[in-house]
């Protein structure tokens, strides 16, 4: 399907940007539009491929171009009061030609945080076509503003959207990576996920024709549901010469049973695997399997298997599947997108530390205030200047 993609604040931006790197890679056209918004100067210089005249700065009056330091009240402020400048960047997307809004930002920061659930709220109003947020959630190790900001943003922002997806740094943080390290490793494997799933509805003339393609009304029936959801994929490296099958011809003979089992075995991978947000997936409400890669791996009982499989797991009947061809890489892999899930560990807990992080700032201000106070108690002895 294709997407008009808003990243808002510096995750958001760099995500946007690996976005279109993804879509370059597999060929996907996918990304209709690309805009990158934030508070910050030094944040949109550093991006790679987002143009130039769409990126947007936003707030100069109030921040200079140095951003909101991590306070999204601030950077919900700013967004509302340059809702203008905002529009004036949406209105070069050719709205007409796109299936969805997808608006990108980390939830734990100060600009995107705040101002992606006003943009969000904003497009609702304005645009026919759904608005799904990409929410990034910040790692535990970042403190509690952090954990704090996410919360709030997190509610505000699932109000505000027609599904929020998210995905966890905490989850996916490995020891020993530095942080910008970290960010980059990340960024591909978020891309990688949420690219395949929105690519598989976009079938270009001249494609090869899947077995059972899917469309973007299907993605689009999956996320209707509201809520959040979250995504699974699972791959394996296959051998193609020039876009035939390889490595399966034995004697030359096209082995269906391992292209089945190859596919049935990977949509159990993906699902059982790490998720973006990890969750128990018997809380899903609706799914979608995809199966991408070479056209000639990809085959209808497979999925339909997986498929299947999802159902029972899930105890869902509203469970979709298609496939997803691509000839560029040597890869088979399956998206498992669950939308609509409600056991949430990890939400739960960001929800918990946020309201002890308020309450331990209400009261830190509350004795600074009484301290202060004391401090400056001189009785009547010492005259004020005016
Ligand atoms: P903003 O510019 O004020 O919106 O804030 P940032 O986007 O810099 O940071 C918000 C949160 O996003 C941080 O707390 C991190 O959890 C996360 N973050 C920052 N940069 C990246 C990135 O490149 N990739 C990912 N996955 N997360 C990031």
């Amino acid at each position: 399907m294709k997407l008009a993609l808003i990243g808002f604040g510096q995750a958001g931006g760099k995500v946007v940007d690996e976005f279109l790197a993804f879509d370059d890679a597999i060929d996907g056209g996918f990304v209709e539009s690309a805009i990158a918004i934030n508070s910050a100067t030094t944040d949109l210089k550093g991006l790679d491929r987002v143009s130039v005249e769409n990126r947007v700065l936003i707030g100069q009056a109030r921040v200079k171009g140095h951003g909101v330091g991590a306070d999204n009240e601030l950077g919900a402020e700013i967004a509302e009061a340059n809702i203008d400048e905002l529009q004036g960047a949406i209105d070069r997307i050719p709205v007409h030609e796109i299936d969805a809004f997808l608006v990108v930002a980390g939830m734990g920061g100060g600009t995107g945080s705040g101002g992606a659930p006003v943009l969000a709220k904003h497009l609702q109003r304005v645009y026919t076509q759904p608005v799904y947020g990409l929410g990034i959630l910040p790692g535990t190790d970042e403190g509690g503003i952090y954990t704090l900001n996410a919360a709030r943003s997190f509610r505000t922002f699932v109000d505000q959207v027609d599904n929020l997806l998210v995905f966890d740094n905490d989850a996916w943080r490995s020891a020993g990576e530095s942080v910008e390290g970290g960010y980059d490793r990340i960024n591909r494997e978020i891309v990688e996920r949420f690219g395949l799933l929105f690519a598989a509805g976009e079938v270009r003339e001249g494609d090869h024709v899947a077995e059972s393609v899917v469309d973007s009304s299907e993605i689009i029936n999956t996320l209707s549901n509201s809520g959040v959801s979250t995504v699974g994929y699972a791959s394996e490296t296959v051998e193609i010469d020039d876009g035939l099958l390889s490595s399966l011809t034995d004697d030359d003979e096209f082995d269906e049973g391992a292209a089945t089992n190859r596919l049935t075995s990977l949509v159990r991978k993906a699902t059982l695997g790490r998720l973006t947000l990890p969750c128990d997936v018997a809380s899903a409400d609706r799914g979608l399997v995809v199966a991408s890669g070479p056209p000639s791996y990809l085959n209808r009982k497979g999925v339909e298997r997986g498929r299947q499989w999802l159902e029972d797991e899930t105890g869902s009947m509203e469970i979709r599947g298609g496939d997803y061809p691509i000839t560029v890489r040597d890869e088979v892999g399956t998206v498992v997108l669950l939308s609509g899930v409600t056991d949430v560990p990890r939400i739960d807990q960001l929800q918990e530390v946020a309201i002890e992080a308020q309450e331990t700032t209400a009261d830190v201000q509350a004795t600074a205030d009484e301290d202060f106070a004391s401090l400056m108690d001189t009785g009547d002895e010492l005259d004020a200047l005016f």
